[in-house]
């Protein structure tokens, strides 16, 4: 009883427009949320416009509050980078990304390359390389099946990314550069890291079709990337304007609602053998 009353307060609190104390319950609910398995994986798939095949999923978290309902990553994903309870989430999402990339090889015979968030925290952590050592030794994945997204603050960080960033390579993990176009990337340390990738913000995305100032931009970075030998993904699509843009500016994969949703790991399955069987 004393629990349904704590539930009852705190559903009252957030729904307040009380952003300190809404932050404070989030967090001290957060903390329950790993114990009592709230989190859950999403999945949303990535389609490369040159084979018109599947050949990525990012997983994207999702909390599924008893009460609250669901609670985007927006909502509590900064609130654990501030608290430090993000480490624990990072962790929790690799081991679980790891083991249903695993899940789709032997179970369902779809060999796809998940990609997962790695928050600056996570990355400057000294625990990052056992951990995910560990998830890929637990899981039995291959290191090529796992892409780790990184933020371009990453790239200011002179030497010691450089340095991380090779380990991680050198493991055999792929290393994509999330919401590109958003931070300030320094371009001497971009040409030293070790990437496979770079996902264009969808902000830029957006009005790709109507704006010419958008459509340069990524005209820019796509010609950067591909300089660099990068694949460049563009993420937030939603349309089929929008891809026919993307095709004359030689992007190579696509992201968004356009394709699919985020979705639960048994609709991924779905999704990828009807693909699959196309
Ligand atoms: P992100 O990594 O940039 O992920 C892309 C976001 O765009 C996702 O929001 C996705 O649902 C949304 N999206 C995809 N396609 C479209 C589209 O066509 N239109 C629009 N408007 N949006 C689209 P989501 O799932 O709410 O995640 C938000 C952010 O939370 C992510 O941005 C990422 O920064 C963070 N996040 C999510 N999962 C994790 C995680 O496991 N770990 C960490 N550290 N961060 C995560
Ligand atoms: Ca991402
Ligand atoms: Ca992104
Ligand atoms: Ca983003």
């Amino acid at each position: 009883h004393a629990k349904d009353v704590g539930v009852t307060y705190i559903i009252d609190e957030v729904n307040k427009d009380n952003d300190a104390k809404k932050k404070i319950l989030l967090a001290s609910e957060l903390k329950k949320s790993l114990i009592d398995n709230q989190l859950e994986l999403y999945f949303q798939p990535q389609l490369s416009l040159s084979s018109n095949g599947i050949i990525g999923v990012e997983a994207l978290i999702r909390w599924k509050h008893p009460k609250l309902g669901i609670i985007p990553p927006a909502d509590f994903i900064p609130i654990a980078e501030e608290n430090g309870f993000i480490l624990a989430i990072g962790k929790w999402v690799m081991y679980e990304a790891c083991r249903l990339a695993k899940q789709m090889q032997t179970e369902h015979h779809l060999f796809v390359p998940i990609s997962v968030n790695v928050s600056a925290k996570q990355f400057w952590h000294h625990e990052l390389l056992d951990t995910i050592q560990d998830a890929l030794q637990t899981s039995q994945l291959e290191a090529r099946y796992l892409v780790l997204e990184i933020t371009e603050s990453i790239t200011m960080k002179a030497g010691q990314g450089i340095q991380i960033s090779t380990q991680l390579q050198q493991l055999g993990v792929k290393l994509s550069i999330d919401d590109f176009g958003t931070g300030f990337s320094s371009f001497a340390y971009l040409k030293k890291l070790p990437l496979s990738e770079l996902k264009i913000d969808k902000s830029f995305i957006q009005d790709l079709v109507e704006s010419k100032t958008d459509r340069d931009i990524v005209q820019s970075i796509i010609s950067l990337a591909h300089h660099l030998q990068l694949d460049v993904v563009a993420e937030g699509v939603e349309t089929e304007q929008q891809i026919a843009c993307l095709i004359e500016l030689g992007c190579d994969i696509i992201q968004g609602y356009y394709l699919s949703r985020p979705i639960p790991f048994e609709q991924l399955v779905e999704l990828l053998k009807r693909h699959h069987a196309q």
